[in-house]
């Protein structure tokens, strides 16, 4: 089945909830990335977690990427999400295994590291300024890490749940996660019920293994409390990487640099670090950058 999103406001609309299944994209992303067990945690996390944010904070053409910089082996993550169900993401190192924690879970923490930043940039289209929110990572686990985000950064009191769930083929069985964001209005007792609730909650991957939906994971936080389903968004890993983009981004290196490739390679490759796409440049076009920035410098 395909990966999706939904939409929702509970409890007289004290809440809105977001809870999505995206087992294929992290599958994806473990395909291409080459990702081993803790890696792929790590980044199918941290995708799913720009997901919630990207659908649920922005609006219309907007995007935003979230980086993830930590003192664990995996080193980095950065994914890039966007308001219509689009993201894409890489790690840094994708090689990271590491034995099960003491519940006998993926130690993602152990392989983000408990130590760094949790940043995001948000673009909004006709904004030349991005804006970008940073805090110390808290957890590691990632959900706890993008739940003090939006509580600190944007004031948002949320509750985020990440989890995948891979298999000893290295493959993503289950991917998926949901966040809950109270609005203004929302009663002590109707906060403390929902706590109690999400502390119940089994985990997401646990409840997807069973076969529950991303509706279904809805309705056990907040049970028979006037749920109301607004959207079902379908999601998926998606790269908007073009010729172009890598046109520009090498046009903008040394003059040397590019005779370099020329000379040594005969032109250049250059790789996506989020999709992995290859992009060849001829020693003619290579050329062609020198000789434009030649003429714009007189
Ligand atoms: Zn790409």
């Amino acid at each position: 089945m395909s990966d999706y999103l939904v939409k929702s406001t509970a409890a007289n609309g004290m809440f809105r909830a977001y809870a999505v299944d995206a087992t294929n994209l992290v599958n994806e992303a473990h395909r291409i990335h080459d990702t081993w067990s803790a890696a792929t945690a790590a980044l199918g996390r941290s995708l799913v977690g720009t997901l919630l944010l990207s659908t649920s904070g922005l609006q219309g053409q907007g995007r935003l990427t979230a980086k993830i910089q930590g003192n664990g082996p995996v080193e980095y993550i950065v994914c890039d999400g966007d308001a219509a169900g689009n993201v894409r993401g890489y790690v840094k190192n994708p090689h990271v295994n590491l034995p099960l924690n003491a519940k006998g879970k993926i130690d993602v923490k152990g392989a983000v590291g408990t130590e760094g930043v949790l940043s995001i940039t948000k673009f909004t289209p006709g904004d030349k300024t991005p804006y970008t929110g940073e805090v110390n990572l808290v957890s590691g686990e990632l959900g706890e890490d993008f739940t003090y985000y939006l509580a600190q950064s944007e004031q948002i009191p949320s509750a985020m749940g990440l989890s995948v769930f891979v298999n000893p083929d290295e493959t993503v069985e289950v991917a998926g996660g949901f966040l809950v964001q109270a609005l203004p209005g929302a009663s002590d007792e109707a906060l403390t019920k929902l706590e109690a609730a999400i502390k119940d909650l089994p985990l997401v991957s646990d409840l997807l293994r069973e076969g529950k939906t991303p509706e279904d994971i809805l309705k056990l936080i907040f049970k028979d409390d006037e749920l109301k389903v607004h959207e079902t968004l379908p999601v998926q890993f998606k790269c908007d990487c073009s010729k172009e983009r890598f046109t520009n981004a090498m046009a903008t290196l040394k003059p040397a640099d590019l005779q370099e490739m020329i000379d040594k390679d005969n032109g250049a490759e250059a790789v996506c670090q989020f999709c992995g796409k290859r992009y060849q440049f001829s020693a003619a076009e290579l050329r062609g950058m020198i000789k434009y920035q030649q003429m714009n410098k007189d």
